[in-house]
Protein backbone atom coordinates (compact mmCIF):
# COMPACT_ATOMS: atom_id res chain seq x y z
CA UNK A 1 0.00 0.00 0.00
CA UNK A 2 1.05 3.64 -0.33
CA UNK A 3 2.12 5.89 2.61
CA UNK A 4 2.87 9.36 2.83
CA UNK A 5 6.56 8.92 4.41
CA UNK A 6 9.32 11.70 5.59
CA UNK A 7 11.93 9.80 4.02
CA UNK A 8 14.85 13.23 5.09
CA UNK A 9 14.72 16.51 6.15
CA UNK A 10 12.34 18.38 4.64
CA UNK A 11 11.41 15.21 2.39
CA UNK A 12 8.19 13.66 1.77
CA UNK A 13 7.61 11.42 -0.72
CA UNK A 14 5.06 8.36 -1.36
CA UNK A 15 6.53 4.87 -0.48
CA UNK A 16 5.28 0.98 -0.52
CA UNK A 17 5.02 -0.56 2.85
CA UNK A 18 3.48 -3.64 3.82
CA UNK A 19 -0.28 -3.30 4.70
CA UNK A 20 -0.98 -3.96 8.64
CA UNK A 21 -3.39 -6.99 10.02
CA UNK A 22 -5.75 -7.58 12.17
CA UNK A 23 -3.52 -8.61 15.21
CA UNK A 24 -5.72 -8.43 17.83
CA UNK A 25 -9.52 -9.39 18.37
CA UNK A 26 -9.78 -5.66 20.06
CA UNK A 27 -7.94 -4.27 16.55
CA UNK A 28 -10.01 -2.45 13.30
CA UNK A 29 -8.47 -1.66 10.37
CA UNK A 30 -9.32 2.00 8.64
CA UNK A 31 -8.41 4.29 5.51
CA UNK A 32 -8.26 7.34 5.86
CA UNK A 33 -10.68 9.46 3.87
CA UNK A 34 -9.68 13.10 4.73
CA UNK A 35 -6.39 13.99 6.90
CA UNK A 36 -5.63 17.59 8.47
CA UNK A 37 -2.25 18.74 8.75
CA UNK A 38 -1.02 19.70 12.52
CA UNK A 39 0.96 22.54 13.59
CA UNK A 40 3.42 19.48 14.35
CA UNK A 41 4.04 18.23 11.08
CA UNK A 42 5.88 20.44 9.52
CA UNK A 43 8.70 20.78 12.59
CA UNK A 44 8.84 16.82 12.55
CA UNK A 45 9.40 17.04 8.56
CA UNK A 46 12.13 19.72 9.08
CA UNK A 47 13.78 17.93 11.70
CA UNK A 48 13.37 14.21 9.35
CA UNK A 49 13.58 10.47 10.39
CA UNK A 50 16.06 9.11 12.77
CA UNK A 51 15.71 5.94 10.42
CA UNK A 52 16.77 5.03 6.96
CA UNK A 53 13.15 3.65 6.97
CA UNK A 54 11.88 7.43 7.56
CA UNK A 55 8.31 7.63 9.38
CA UNK A 56 4.94 7.64 8.14
CA UNK A 57 3.17 10.80 8.18
CA UNK A 58 -0.20 12.19 9.26
CA UNK A 59 -1.93 11.76 12.71
CA UNK A 60 -5.32 13.92 12.41
CA UNK A 61 -7.92 12.40 10.51
CA UNK A 62 -11.29 11.38 9.64
CA UNK A 63 -11.10 7.42 8.57
CA UNK A 64 -13.35 4.47 6.98
CA UNK A 65 -13.96 1.20 9.12
CA UNK A 66 -12.81 -1.61 6.65
CA UNK A 67 -12.73 -4.56 9.24
CA UNK A 68 -12.78 -5.19 12.82
CA UNK A 69 -11.95 -7.98 14.95
CA UNK A 70 -14.60 -10.13 16.27
CA UNK A 71 -14.07 -8.40 20.12
CA UNK A 72 -15.47 -5.13 18.45
CA UNK A 73 -18.96 -3.76 18.73
CA UNK A 74 -20.61 -0.55 17.80
CA UNK A 75 -17.95 0.08 14.99
CA UNK A 76 -19.55 -1.61 11.75
CA UNK A 77 -17.54 -1.92 8.74
CA UNK A 78 -18.36 1.52 6.46
CA UNK A 79 -19.03 3.58 9.07
CA UNK A 80 -16.95 7.00 9.27
CA UNK A 81 -15.16 7.49 12.74
CA UNK A 82 -11.92 9.75 13.78
CA UNK A 83 -9.25 7.82 15.71
CA UNK A 84 -7.37 9.29 18.90
CA UNK A 85 -4.10 10.64 17.33
CA UNK A 86 -2.61 9.10 20.55
CA UNK A 87 -2.55 5.26 21.04
CA UNK A 88 -4.43 4.19 24.53
CA UNK A 89 -6.36 1.25 25.79
CA UNK A 90 -9.02 3.09 27.48
CA UNK A 91 -9.13 0.70 30.60
CA UNK A 92 -5.69 0.96 32.59
CA UNK A 93 -6.31 3.48 35.23
CA UNK A 94 -4.33 6.61 33.23
CA UNK A 95 -7.09 6.14 30.76
CA UNK A 96 -9.89 5.82 32.59
CA UNK A 97 -9.22 9.11 34.32
CA UNK A 98 -9.37 10.77 31.20
CA UNK A 99 -5.27 10.95 30.76
CA UNK A 100 -5.77 8.67 27.47
CA UNK A 101 -2.34 10.63 25.94
CA UNK A 102 -0.64 8.77 29.41
CA UNK A 103 -1.80 5.31 28.52
CA UNK A 104 0.15 3.22 30.71
CA UNK A 105 0.51 0.29 28.45
CA UNK A 106 2.18 2.16 25.92
CA UNK A 107 5.56 4.50 25.51
CA UNK A 108 5.17 7.98 26.13
CA UNK A 109 4.47 9.86 23.39
CA UNK A 110 3.06 6.66 21.40
CA UNK A 111 1.41 8.36 18.29
CA UNK A 112 0.48 7.98 14.59
CA UNK A 113 2.53 9.76 12.16
CA UNK A 114 5.43 10.56 15.20
CA UNK A 115 7.81 7.55 15.25
CA UNK A 116 11.01 10.21 15.55
CA UNK A 117 9.08 11.09 18.75
CA UNK A 118 8.56 7.96 21.16
CA UNK A 119 10.81 5.45 18.72
CA UNK A 120 7.52 2.91 17.58
CA UNK A 121 6.28 3.27 14.03
CA UNK A 122 2.33 3.17 14.68
CA UNK A 123 1.99 3.89 11.30
CA UNK A 124 0.30 7.20 9.69
CA UNK A 125 -3.03 8.56 8.73
CA UNK A 126 -2.02 9.50 5.07
CA UNK A 127 -1.56 5.62 4.28
CA UNK A 128 -4.26 3.13 2.61
CA UNK A 129 -4.64 1.45 5.64
CA UNK A 130 -3.45 1.62 9.47
CA UNK A 131 -4.39 -0.59 12.15
CA UNK A 132 -6.40 0.73 15.00
CA UNK A 133 -5.21 -1.22 18.01
CA UNK A 134 -8.54 -1.04 21.48
CA UNK A 135 -10.69 0.34 18.39
CA UNK A 136 -13.49 0.78 20.61
CA UNK A 137 -11.78 3.04 22.78
CA UNK A 138 -9.18 5.13 20.39
CA UNK A 139 -12.10 5.35 17.11
CA UNK A 140 -14.91 8.19 17.65
CA UNK A 141 -17.95 7.62 15.23
CA UNK A 142 -18.50 10.81 12.98
CA UNK A 143 -22.26 11.55 13.78
CA UNK A 144 -24.46 11.55 11.13
CA UNK A 145 -24.72 14.54 8.96
CA UNK A 146 -20.93 16.00 9.00
CA UNK A 147 -18.51 16.54 6.39
CA UNK A 148 -15.67 14.43 7.15
CA UNK A 149 -13.35 17.22 5.58
CA UNK A 150 -14.65 19.57 7.89
CA UNK A 151 -13.73 18.09 11.04
CA UNK A 152 -10.63 16.11 9.62
CA UNK A 153 -8.09 18.47 12.68
CA UNK A 154 -10.65 17.33 15.24
CA UNK A 155 -8.38 14.50 17.07
CA UNK A 156 -5.86 16.63 17.37
CA UNK A 157 -5.61 20.83 17.57
CA UNK A 158 -9.51 21.18 17.64
CA UNK A 159 -9.42 19.28 21.12
CA UNK A 160 -6.29 20.88 22.10
CA UNK A 161 -8.08 24.55 21.62
CA UNK A 162 -10.76 23.36 23.21
CA UNK A 163 -9.21 21.58 26.13
CA UNK A 164 -7.52 25.05 26.61
CA UNK A 165 -10.41 26.78 27.61
CA UNK A 166 -13.31 24.26 28.29
CA UNK A 167 -12.52 23.32 31.84
CA UNK A 168 -11.49 26.83 32.71
CA UNK A 169 -14.91 28.43 31.51
CA UNK A 170 -16.63 25.27 33.55
CA UNK A 171 -15.64 27.13 36.55
CA UNK A 172 -15.73 30.65 35.78
CA UNK A 173 -18.72 30.68 33.65
CA UNK A 174 -18.65 33.88 31.23
CA UNK A 175 -14.95 35.31 31.77
CA UNK A 176 -13.32 36.94 29.66
CA UNK A 177 -10.95 34.84 27.26
CA UNK A 178 -7.55 36.19 25.79
CA UNK A 179 -5.45 34.05 23.23
CA UNK A 180 -2.03 34.67 22.81
CA UNK A 181 -1.04 33.74 19.44
CA UNK A 182 2.60 33.91 18.28
CA UNK A 183 2.24 30.83 16.24
CA UNK A 184 0.72 27.19 15.56
CA UNK A 185 -2.29 29.56 14.72
CA UNK A 186 -5.08 27.01 13.90
CA UNK A 187 -4.68 25.59 17.67
CA UNK A 188 -5.17 29.11 18.89
CA UNK A 189 -8.40 30.23 16.28
CA UNK A 190 -9.71 26.75 17.66
CA UNK A 191 -9.23 27.82 20.92
CA UNK A 192 -10.96 30.76 20.58
CA UNK A 193 -13.57 29.58 18.53
CA UNK A 194 -14.58 26.79 21.02
CA UNK A 195 -14.29 30.21 23.95
CA UNK A 196 -17.02 31.61 22.01
CA UNK A 197 -19.08 28.14 21.87
CA UNK A 198 -18.64 27.62 25.24
CA UNK A 199 -20.37 31.49 26.34
CA UNK A 200 -17.18 33.03 27.02
CA UNK A 201 -17.31 36.95 27.24
CA UNK A 202 -15.13 38.47 24.98
CA UNK A 203 -12.98 36.88 23.33
CA UNK A 204 -9.73 38.46 22.44
CA UNK A 205 -7.50 36.87 19.92
CA UNK A 206 -3.62 38.46 19.99
CA UNK A 207 -1.30 38.19 17.45
CA UNK A 208 1.42 39.99 15.31
CA UNK A 209 0.16 37.78 12.10
CA UNK A 210 -2.60 39.73 9.89
CA UNK A 211 -3.91 36.62 8.63
CA UNK A 212 -4.44 35.75 12.20
CA UNK A 213 -6.10 38.32 13.20
CA UNK A 214 -8.65 38.36 10.32
CA UNK A 215 -9.49 35.03 10.58
CA UNK A 216 -9.77 35.48 14.62
CA UNK A 217 -12.70 37.62 13.50
CA UNK A 218 -14.28 35.01 11.13
CA UNK A 219 -14.58 32.47 14.54
CA UNK A 220 -15.97 35.48 16.58
CA UNK A 221 -12.99 37.05 18.37
CA UNK A 222 -12.29 39.88 18.89
CA UNK A 223 -8.17 40.68 17.43
CA UNK A 224 -5.52 42.57 18.93
CA UNK A 225 -2.71 43.48 16.94
CA UNK A 226 0.40 43.17 19.11
CA UNK A 227 4.42 42.67 18.98
CA UNK A 228 4.25 41.38 22.34
CA UNK A 229 6.25 43.72 24.20
CA UNK A 230 4.56 45.38 27.20
CA UNK A 231 1.00 44.66 28.66
CA UNK A 232 -2.22 45.25 26.89
CA UNK A 233 -4.41 44.33 29.62
CA UNK A 234 -5.21 41.59 32.16
CA UNK A 235 -7.67 38.87 31.19
CA UNK A 236 -8.83 35.80 34.04
CA UNK A 237 -8.25 33.12 31.58
CA UNK A 238 -5.22 33.27 28.73
CA UNK A 239 -4.26 30.85 26.62
CA UNK A 240 -0.54 30.86 25.76
CA UNK A 241 -0.40 29.25 21.99
CA UNK A 242 2.92 29.26 19.95
CA UNK A 243 7.11 29.04 19.56
CA UNK A 244 7.97 32.17 20.65
CA UNK A 245 9.27 32.74 24.09
CA UNK A 246 8.85 36.50 24.83
CA UNK A 247 5.46 35.87 23.45
CA UNK A 248 4.81 33.38 27.16
CA UNK A 249 6.67 36.30 29.27
CA UNK A 250 3.48 38.97 27.91
CA UNK A 251 1.17 35.92 27.96
CA UNK A 252 2.02 36.05 31.89
CA UNK A 253 2.26 39.40 32.20
CA UNK A 254 -1.89 39.59 30.81
CA UNK A 255 -2.88 37.18 33.04
CA UNK A 256 -4.71 39.10 36.43
CA UNK A 257 -4.50 37.66 40.12
CA UNK A 258 -5.75 34.66 40.59
CA UNK A 259 -5.85 34.17 36.92
CA UNK A 260 -5.46 31.12 34.71
CA UNK A 261 -2.80 30.55 32.37
CA UNK A 262 -3.33 27.68 30.01
CA UNK A 263 0.16 26.84 27.72
CA UNK A 264 0.09 24.28 24.98
CA UNK A 265 3.16 25.02 23.12
CA UNK A 266 6.05 22.75 23.40
CA UNK A 267 8.55 25.56 23.14
CA UNK A 268 10.71 22.77 21.05
CA UNK A 269 13.53 25.36 20.09
CA UNK A 270 13.99 26.58 23.87
CA UNK A 271 12.72 23.72 26.23
CA UNK A 272 14.57 25.74 29.15
CA UNK A 273 12.45 28.88 29.00
CA UNK A 274 12.67 30.73 32.20
CA UNK A 275 9.72 30.70 34.14
CA UNK A 276 8.93 33.30 36.68
CA UNK A 277 8.05 31.45 39.04
CA UNK A 278 7.80 34.34 41.96
CA UNK A 279 5.45 36.14 40.17
CA UNK A 280 3.45 33.13 38.82
CA UNK A 281 3.19 32.59 43.07
CA UNK A 282 2.97 36.43 44.15
CA UNK A 283 0.01 36.56 41.55
CA UNK A 284 -1.68 33.08 42.63
CA UNK A 285 -1.64 32.85 38.74
CA UNK A 286 -2.56 29.09 38.26
CA UNK A 287 -0.20 27.50 35.26
CA UNK A 288 -1.10 24.86 32.89
CA UNK A 289 0.68 23.06 30.76
CA UNK A 290 0.86 19.58 28.94
CA UNK A 291 -1.04 17.18 26.13
CA UNK A 292 -4.45 17.30 25.09
CA UNK A 293 -6.13 14.39 25.56
CA UNK A 294 -7.37 12.88 22.36
CA UNK A 295 -9.37 9.78 23.24
CA UNK A 296 -11.04 11.41 25.87
CA UNK A 297 -11.95 14.68 24.41
CA UNK A 298 -12.87 13.56 20.76
CA UNK A 299 -16.21 12.52 21.93
CA UNK A 300 -17.66 15.52 23.45
CA UNK A 301 -16.03 18.00 21.13
CA UNK A 302 -18.13 16.18 18.30
CA UNK A 303 -21.04 16.60 20.26
CA UNK A 304 -20.47 20.51 19.50
CA UNK A 305 -19.62 19.90 16.12
CA UNK A 306 -22.98 17.94 15.68
CA UNK A 307 -25.05 20.72 17.65
CA UNK A 308 -23.39 23.68 15.21
CA UNK A 309 -21.76 25.43 17.78
CA UNK A 310 -17.85 24.68 16.61
CA UNK A 311 -17.04 25.32 13.27
CA UNK A 312 -13.49 23.68 12.53
CA UNK A 313 -14.21 24.08 9.21
CA UNK A 314 -13.72 28.50 9.69
CA UNK A 315 -10.09 27.47 10.20
CA UNK A 316 -9.39 25.48 7.15
CA UNK A 317 -7.92 27.66 4.64
CA UNK A 318 -6.31 24.94 1.80
CA UNK A 319 -7.98 21.39 0.75
CA UNK A 320 -5.81 19.67 -1.21
CA UNK A 321 -6.55 16.16 -3.50
CA UNK A 322 -5.16 12.95 -2.27
CA UNK A 323 -2.59 13.00 -5.02
CA UNK A 324 -1.50 16.19 -4.49
CA UNK A 325 -0.61 15.49 -0.89
CA UNK A 326 3.77 14.60 -1.69
CA UNK A 327 4.21 18.07 -3.34
CA UNK A 328 1.69 19.93 -1.21
CA UNK A 329 2.09 18.62 2.51
CA UNK A 330 4.48 21.15 3.55
CA UNK A 331 3.34 24.65 2.00
CA UNK A 332 2.42 27.27 3.56
CA UNK A 333 -1.36 27.41 5.28
CA UNK A 334 -3.25 28.22 8.50
CA UNK A 335 -4.99 24.21 8.52
CA UNK A 336 -4.49 22.48 5.22
CA UNK A 337 -6.58 19.33 4.82
CA UNK A 338 -5.95 16.05 2.69
CA UNK A 339 -8.97 14.88 1.16
CA UNK A 340 -10.14 11.56 -1.02
CA UNK A 341 -12.27 12.31 -3.53
CA UNK A 342 -14.77 10.13 -1.92
CA UNK A 343 -14.69 12.13 1.29
CA UNK A 344 -16.04 15.21 -0.55
CA UNK A 345 -19.45 12.42 -1.05
CA UNK A 346 -19.44 11.21 2.53
CA UNK A 347 -21.59 14.40 4.77
ZN1 LIG B 1 -0.58 16.96 16.30
ZN1 LIG C 1 -4.45 2.94 28.91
Amino acid sequence: MNQLTCTGPGVVEWREVPEPLLQEPTDALVRPVAVARCELDPLLVLVGPTTADGFALGHEAVVDVVAVGEGVTGLPVGSLALPSFQVCCGECPTCRRGHTGCCERYPVLSDYGMQPLSGHEYGGMLSDLVRVPHAAAMLAPLPAGIDPVAVASVADNVVDGYRAVAPHLRSRPGADVLVACHGMPSIGLFAAQSAVALGAGVVTVASDDEQVLTMAELVGATPLRTDFAGRAGRWPIVVDCGVDPGGLQWAIRATEPEGVLHCVSYYASDPTVPMPLGRLYTLGIDFRIGRAHSAALLPEVLGLVAEGRLRPSDVTTAVVGWDEAAERFTEPAVKLVVAREEAHRRS
